[in-house]
């Protein structure tokens, strides 16, 4: 079905013509009805199957012209975020001369002020910046018609749930309401509950699956190669850009900084960067200035970067669900990816999680002609700055930052499952160890 049919205003079917795109995306042919028709929705779709324009076309049909009052609030849990989907906004409205604005911390109040003052209609947010604005009087939400609520779950993971209740309070009552949340586990659930009325449910595919048009695979390797297999891999794929993961800012600048000493242009996003810093960053990396982006979680949360060919998880994630959010920054809307993950002996446990909560075995592989030291060298002790993780680790999956040597990987504790340790009886075979499902 073409966007035609969808009952678009003839505004916004030129803006999305102008996007490029021609067929609307499984969660756009169910969610635009409902939006159009005024009902409050939950959704949940892997991302990258476009969502944003899910909501952002039927929202602008419904508005069409500017009032200069602010009819339309989104909120999102990341900057980067709020910026990439007000872009989304003002890229379909370009037809239109409806007003958007991106509201969000860590730069100067003067230009959202000023805009502020001549009125827009839509305001996409993160919540923090957003109840300044509220609490000083230059935002208020009496006209608000409707609330969308992006990415809850990411929100609550980052302490924002009473401030977004909060917000929610101070919008009228007679509204519509969009909900979008990867996974709606209960403490989510209670806030649609309070939020919404009547909902229809928008499920596209699993929530947990990985888009199949990206392969994805295991790169087991010794804790202390993983930085040599790292520049391995990227010396032999041939990629266009590659995101680089780290779970935390320490090591994502560290891993930009050795990238750089082999010549590699690379940017870094985290959150200790200033706003400035994460704008040239990704600005770079969309421009292909930088060929290499190493990022963490938080910061790279919904990132739409076109052309991003390759994801390498250098550090395997803390939490399933980052397993996916990170895993779709490639092979976005249909285009092929691939997806690398370096895994040690001390992230069995982890690695089992990610494979019982997509539902899938990510298939090992091992890089020809590198260098395999036998597995199961003992990880250096943490930093002291670390250790605070390394001990949070430790409560929530036995023994991570212990030696892996000595059977099982130092993990035969907590979790009460088979120690899968280092197999060295493979070490010159095609498979380092093995990474069994759960059982229960
Ligand atoms: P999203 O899930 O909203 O982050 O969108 C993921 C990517 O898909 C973005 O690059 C969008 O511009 C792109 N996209 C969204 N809808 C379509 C569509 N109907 N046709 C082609 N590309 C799309």
């Amino acid at each position: 079905m073409p966007f035609k049919a969808l009952q678009l205003s003839e505004p916004v079917l030129r803006g999305i013509q102008a996007a490029g795109y021609t067929d609307p995306t499984p969660i756009q042919l169910r969610a635009i009805p409902v939006v159009l028709g005024g009902g409050d929705l939950i959704g949940s779709a892997q991302t990258g199957t476009g969502k944003t324009a899910a909501f952002a076309l039927p929202i602008l049909s419904r508005l069409d012209k500017n009032t200069n009052r602010t009819r339309v609030l989104v909120l999102e849990p990341t900057r980067e975020l709020a910026a990439q989907v007000e872009t989304a906004f003002h890229d379909f409205a370009r037809f239109t001369d409806i007003r958007t604005l991106a509201v969000f911390g860590g730069v100067g109040y003067g230009h959202q002020r000023a805009e502020l003052r001549k009125g827009v209609d839509v305001i996409v947010a993160t919540p923090g910046r957003l109840m300044d604005y509220i609490q000083d009087g230059s935002i208020n939400l009496r006209d608000i018609q409707v609330l969308v609520l992006d990415e809850v779950d990411r929100m609550l993971d980052m302490g924002f749930l009473p401030v977004v209740k909060d917000i929610i309070s101070r919008c009228p009552r007679e509204r519509q309401t969009l909900f979008f949340s990867a996974t709606v586990p209960p403490e989510i659930q209670a806030v649609a509950s309070f939020a919404l009325r009547n909902p229809t449910r928008v499920e596209i595919g699993a929530n947990r699956s990985v888009n199949n048009s990206i392969k994805h695979a295991l790169y087991p390797v010794a804790y202390d190669q993983k930085f040599d297999l790292l520049v391995a891999l990227l010396e032999k794929t041939d990629f266009d850009s590659v995101l680089v993961f780290s779970r935390t800012k320490h090591g994502a600048d560290k891993i930009a900084r050795r990238l750089k000493s082999q010549n590699h242009s690379v940017a870094v996003l985290h959150a200790n960067r200033s706003q400035n810093q994460r704008i040239e960053a990704l600005a770079g990396f969309k421009s292909g200035k930088y060929e290499v982006m190493v990022a963490t979680d938080i910061a790279a949360r919904g990132i739409d970067v076109a052309g991003v060919s390759h994801v390498i998880n250098y550090d395997v994630p803390e939490n399933p669900e980052d397993y996916v959010h990170r895993i779709g920054r490639t092979g976005r809307a249909q285009a092929v990816g691939d997806a690398f993950t370096l895994v040690t002996p001390e992230n069995a446990d982890d690695i089992r999680d990610i494979q019982r909560f997509i539902g899938q075995k990510i298939p090992e592989l091992r890089l020809e002609g590198f260098p395999y030291q036998p597995f199961g060298v003992a990880r250096p002790p943490a930093p002291r700055g670390q250790q605070r993780q390394g001990q949070r680790q430790g409560q929530r999956g036995g023994n991570r930052a212990g030696p892996a040597a000595g059977g099982g990987g130092g993990r035969s504790g907590s979790r009460g499952s088979n120690p899968v340790g280092p197999d060295r009886d493979k070490q010159g075979g095609k498979v380092g160890f093995r990474f069994r499902g759960r059982r229960g």
